[in-house]
């Protein structure tokens, strides 16, 4: 009797591997059988490749002409729910479904047979004669703290020959052992470090649990200040996932939060849980991976990719910092891990938890109409009260050239100083100095293969192309006009201003934290840890600070551009610069003591400065909804960018116009096109982009249509078509 989930020996399966073909492969089910979703290795070509079995197989050749599975792998085969989440995320992004099982299968190694495996440890002695490599091989250790490494980790990470660790092995500076390749995560215990919970916390977490306890799906945004106890909240909500026996995933917006969160989640359960981001090493990212589909990790904590995972049973997604724009892949699959979180969510029966202080418009508009449960938390916790909002009139203020600090925020910071308190200068902007300009012919210099200016960034001593990468020497004479000593700076980034700093705080210890300036993100964090402790008495720094870290002794925040984020033409620029905005002078006062909040503006008039100055949130989500509501803009309509890219810009605007002029599929069901017109970013890595912008009714069925519209399309050569559903960097 044929089954419909299982397939005996010889039987035809259908592969799905995530080689960029257009369609599944039939193959003949192992020795053994094998099941629907088992993760397998077939061959193809003259390779191994891994897929998952995706149904029965469809035939119609000839059947002595059918490759065997070479092998099932020795991991939970994909449950029915994930194989449909990823159908879904595909239709819904467009996407192939190879691609999204790429995407859920980043986990190296997992064919790999389970066995012991060597592991290398830093050993008790240090070798006596020290060389480079030796060296670099010490310090991936420092790097990692106590981990272990497998013998190709190590040697690729300190970038040395695997005879340089067996050298040490030998000289017992590392410490060779046999290990379980992945072993299970340790039990996390709901009532562990338990808090007490204030009034409004209390009913917070108990209408959370509810839903929890009840299995079913459903959305809940968690609104609160920054400080209300967010975090304590769903906390409880996790201990109750927990206590039924059910998976819960946190998803952070940056892998910055996840040190001092991850001591705080271990504080709470008495273990530490998984976690996955980019930071995390290849071994425990293929434990984690294998663990979650096993049960075997109760809690997982990560960046968007993690969405992904194969949990056995998954109960409750938490996306902290809702709002947070890294949530939307802006390559590879263009998907947004806050929306496709409710996807998955819907598959399996779990509760969607979005946190923030300052919700997402299209969040707060799915609260407002009842799509989404909405709990509320007001006031901060115990004595921590919002900081007072100022604005400094930038007008009002004469200051020399190449200087930003305002004389009011200059004193406010000097005060600080002499109580022992912290203060933070912010500037959203990396490097030292946005702008190098010829004084003689006008030249800005700007990267060779983008539409950027490169930025110079005075520590690395070069000059930086924040779009692509490219990075080259600082020149000593204008690329342009060959004029020696005519290159100038304009406009600060952080690292300049640190240097102000440096000049008007006498004495002061500055730290600078934007993303570039680490090695490794362990290195991010200790610097973050160190100053929560106290080490330095200015942060200066990017957005990087904007989001989640406590620092308890921060009482001033001076913003020193806050008019930054308004420019543009960008339809959610007022909504971010009030994100911001909030955020970032929420990180003033967590502790006992009141914070403060300078804001240094040349527009202090503009709507959203008001806004944010009066506290009147409400008021400004209801301004900015009937403002897109009016231009039929997301929430309230649909949109989605094509971009066409190719070396030759001509090549790129002609398959643009083609598409608009053959847009009937479009057509048909109302939706308008518009452009070709050049892409916001015109140039990236030498090639010429070009969007075309699709506009529709909320409930036009977009994704059908945009499908019809690009079906056969043949692309010439060296043209690149992406779609990308509800963009958010478009305009
Ligand atoms: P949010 O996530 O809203 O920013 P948190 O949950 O991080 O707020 O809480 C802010 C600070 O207050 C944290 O240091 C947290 O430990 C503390 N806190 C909040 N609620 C409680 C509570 N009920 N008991 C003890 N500490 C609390
Ligand atoms: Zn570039």
């Amino acid at each position: 009797m044929p089954s419909d989930d299982y397939f005996h020996e010889g039987e035809l399966v259908s592969v799905l591997t995530t080689e960029p073909l257009d369609r599944r492969l039939d193959y003949k089910a192992p020795e053994g059988g094998v099941h629907l979703g088992a993760y397998v290795q077939v061959p193809l070509g003259p390779r191994q490749v891994v897929g998952v079995v995706w149904g029965r197989g469809r035939g119609g050749f000839d059947l002595k002409k059918a490759r065997g599975v070479h092998r099932v792998l020795d991991v939970a085969p994909m449950r029915a729910e994930m194989r449909s989440f990823l159908e879904k995320c595909a239709g819904y992004t467009l996407t192939p479904l190879s691609q999204m099982l790429r995407l859920a299968t980043r986990a190296p190694g997992l064919a790999n047979p389970p066995s012991m495996q060597k592991v290398y440890r830093r050993g008790s002695k240090e070798p006596e004669r020290m060389t480079d490599a030796r060296r670099r091989v010490l310090q991936v250790f420092d790097d990692y703290g106590g981990l272990a490494f497998t013998q190709r980790e190590l040697a690729d990470h300190a970038g040395v020959t695997p005879s340089v660790i067996k050298g040490m092995v030998k000289l017992g500076a590392v410490f060779e052992e046999d290990t379980p390749r992945d072993l299970p995560f340790p039990a996390l215990q709901p009532d562990y470090g338990r808090k007490e919970l204030t009034e409004a916390q209390e009913a917070a977490s108990a209408e959370l649990c509810e839903r929890v306890r009840a299995e079913v799906y459903s959305s809940t945004l968690l609104w609160g200040v920054t400080g209300s106890g967010k975090t304590e909240v769903y906390l409880e909500a996790i201990a109750e996932t927990l206590r039924k026996g059910r998976q819960a995933l946190v998803l952070l917006p940056e892998i910055a939060l996840s040190a001092e969160f991850m001591n705080r989640v271990e504080a709470r359960f008495g273990a530490r849980a998984a976690e996955w981001h980019s930071g995390v090493t290849m071994t425990e990212r293929r434990r984690t991976w294998k663990m979650v589909g096993e049960g075997a990790a109760q809690l997982v904590i990560g960046a968007r990719s993690a969405l992904f995972l194969p949990f056995r049973d998954l109960g409750l997604v938490v996306v902290d910092e809702e709002h947070d724009n890294s949530y939307k892949q802006e390559d590879g699959v263009l998907y947004n891990a806050r929306d496709m979180s409710v996807l998955r969510a819907s598959l399996c029966s779990a509760q969607v938890v979005l946190a923030s202080a300052t919700p997402s418009l299209e969040s707060w508009t799915n609260a407002q109409s009842g799509k989404y449960d909405l709990v509320e938390l007001g006031a901060r916790y115990g004595e921590a009260v919002l900081p007072e909002l100022r604005a400094i009139d930038m007008r009002q203020v004469t200051l020399p050239s190449n200087r930003w600090i305002s004389p009011v925020l200059e004193t406010a910071v000097k005060t600080r100083m002499a109580r022992g308190e912290q203060s933070l200068l912010f500037l959203n902007r990396r490097g030292y100095a946005p702008v190098t300009l010829c004084r003689k012919c006008g030249e800005q210099i700007g990267c060779d293969h983008c539409d950027a200016r490169m930025v110079e960034h005075r520590f690395q001593k070069r000059l930086m192309c924040h779009q692509c990468g490219e990075s080259k020497p600082i020149p000593e004479v204008c690329p342009s006009c060959d004029a020696e000593d005519s290159l100038a700076v304009v406009g600060p980034g952080v690292e300049r201003l640190a240097e102000e700093a440096a000049e008007r705080f006498e004495g002061a210890r500055i730290a600078v934290l934007s993303s570039d300036l680490f090695g490794s993100a362990r290195a991010l964090k200790q610097q973050i840890t160190d100053i929560a402790e106290g080490s330095a008495d200015i942060i200066i720094g990017t957005q990087l600070v904007a989001k989640g870290h406590n620092f308890p002794l921060l009482t001033l925040v001076g913003v020193i551009d806050a008019d930054l984020g308004l420019q543009g033409s960008d339809m959610r620029a007022a909504e971010r610069s009030f994100q911001q905005m909030r955020q970032v002078s929420g990180r003033a006062g967590r502790a006992e003591k009141r914070g403060v909040a300078m804001l240094q503006t040349y527009q202090p008039e503009h709507p959203v400065l008001r806004a944010i100055m009066s506290g009147e949130e409400r008021q400004f989500w209801r301004a900015e909804a009937d403002e897109r509501r009016l231009s039929g803009m997301p929430p309230f309509g649909r949109l989605a960018g094509i971009i066409i890219s190719a070396p030759e810009a001509q090549d790129a605007y002609e398959l643009g116009e083609h598409l608009a002029r053959n847009a009937q599929a479009l057509e048909a069901v109302g939706a308008q096109v518009f452009g070709p017109a050049p892409a916001p970013i015109a140039r990236v890595r030498g090639r010429h982009r070009v969007r075309l912008l699709v506009k529709a009714s909320k409930d036009t069925p977009l994704q059908a249509a945009l499908g019809q519209w690009t079906k056969g399309l043949k692309l010439p050569n060296q043209l690149r078509l992406s779609i990308d559903i509800d963009p958010q960097n478009f305009f």
